[in-house]
C-alpha cells in the first residue's frame, strides 16, 4: 500500500474508479487536463501532475481511462506521454474501450521501454464504476496481472484474464456486438407487436419470465416503453465502439453482418444529432422509420 498509483482521465467513469482507489486507502497521483476533473480527486488527497510522463514517473503501477484510441496513444506515446517517464518495471493498464491492434502496438512500446501494459476494459457502466462492481476484461502477461489484481478488485467484481495483449479489448468488442444486436433485436419485438396492436408492455412483461430473457430486455426495454433516453451509455461512445469491432473484423476480413446493421443505427442517432442519448434510442430511429412515435 506504500507505492503511489497512477491515474489519468477523471471523467464519467475514471473519477469514481480513482476515487475508489483512494478510498480503499491508496495514494494517488494523477493528470487531468481539465481543472474541473481534477478537482474532486484534489478534494479527497490526491496529488496532481502536470502530464502523463509526470505520473509515470512517480507510479510503478498506473491507470489510464480515456476516450478513444488516438487519445490513449496520445497519452502514453505522445509529447510528454506516459513513455517518457515510465519506471522499468512498471505496469500501465489502459482501462478505456479502444483498438485491440493498437494496444498490442502500444504493448511492444511499452515492453521496449522496459515496462509492461495490461488492456482492461470494462463493463457495468458509471453505476458499476461509483459500487466498485465492473466486469473487467483483462488482456496482458500472467505476472502484471497478478500484481494489479489487488487494485482491479477494489474497481470490479467480475475480473477475467482473458488472454495476451488485446484480448481484453477483443473480449470487450465482444461485448459491444452482443448488446448493440439485442438491443436493436428487443427494438424490433416492440415494433412488432405495437404494430399489430398489441400491448409492448405486456409483452415485454411475457418475454422477462421466458428464453429471450436478458438485461438488455428489462433496462433497456424500459426505456424504449417509456421514450425515456437518458444515458445510461450513449450512441456516441457506442459507435465509437461499434467502428473498433468492425475494424477489427476489417483486418481479420470477416464478416459480421449483424454488427455492422447493429451500427447503422447508432450512424443514423447520431446523423439526427442524438448521439448523447443512451443507445437505447436505437428504437426511436425504428419507430419513427414505421410511422410510430416513440414506443
Ligand atoms: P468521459 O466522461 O468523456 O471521460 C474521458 C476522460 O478522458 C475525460 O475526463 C478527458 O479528460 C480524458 N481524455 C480524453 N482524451 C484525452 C486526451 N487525449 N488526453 C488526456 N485526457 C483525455 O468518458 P467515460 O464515459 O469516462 O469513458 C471512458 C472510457 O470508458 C471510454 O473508452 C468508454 O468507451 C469506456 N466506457 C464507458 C462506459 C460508460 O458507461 N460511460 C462504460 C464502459 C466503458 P478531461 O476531463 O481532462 O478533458
Amino acid at each position: 500500500m506504500t507505492d503511489t498509483i497512477g491515474f489519468i482521465g477523471l471523467g464519467i467513469m475514471g473519477r469514481p474508479m480513482a476515487l475508489n482507489l483512494i478510498k480503499a486507502g491508496y495514494r494517488l497521483a494523477v493528470h487531468a487536463r481539465r481543472e474541473a476533473s481534477l478537482q474532486p480527486l484534489l478534494e479527497v488527497g490526491a496529488e496532481p501532475c502536470s502530464s502523463p510522463a509526470e505520473v509515470a514517473r512517480r507510479a510503478p503501477i498506473l491507470f489510464t481511462m480515456v476516450s478513444d484510441t488516438p487519445d490513449v496513444e496520445q497519452v502514453i506515446l505522445g509529447e510528454q506521454g506516459v513513455i517518457e517517464g515510465v519506471q522499468t518495471d512498471a505496469v500501465v493498464v489502459d482501462m478505456s474501450t479502444i483498438s485491440p491492434s493498437a494496444t498490442r502496438a502500444m504493448a511492444e512500446r511499452l515492453h521496449a521501454a522496459g515496462a509492461e501494459m495490461l488492456d482492461a476494459p470494462v463493463s457495468g457502466g458509471d453505476i458499476g464504476a461509483a459500487a466498485g462492481s465492473l466486469s473487467i476484461m483483462v488482456g496482458g502477461p500472467t505476472a502484471a496481472f497478478e500484481r494489479v489484481r489487488p487494485l482491479f478488485q477494489v474497481m470490479g467484481e467480475n475480473i477475467v484474464h482473458v488472454g495476451d495483449h488485446g484480448a481484453g479489448q477483443v473480449c470487450k468488442a465482444c461485448n459491444q456486438v452482443l448488446v448493440a444486436q439485442t438491443i436493436a433485436g428487443v427494438s424490433e419485438a416492440m415494433l412488432l407487436a405495437k404494430a399489430s396492436g398489441v400491448d409492448p408492455a405486456k409483452v415485454r412483461e411475457a418475454l422477462l419470465g421466458g428464453f429471450a430473457n436478458s438485461r438488455i430486455l428489462e433496462v433497456h426495454g424500459r426505456r424504449m416503453l417509456e421514450d425515456d433516453y437518458a444515458p445510461g451509455f450513449t450512441a456516441r461512445l457506442h459507435q465509437k465502439d461499434m467502428r473498433i469491432v468492425l475494424e477489427a473484423a476489417h483486418e481479420l476480413g470477416l464478416a459480421l453482418p449483424g454488427a455492422a446493421q447493429a451500427a447503422q443505427w447508432l450512424n443514423a442517432l447520431l446523423g439526427q444529432g442524438l448521439g448523447d442519448l443512451d443507445s437505447a434510442a436505437i428504437h426511436r430511429m425504428q419507430a419513427r422509420l414505421h410511422g410510430q412515435d416513440g414506443d
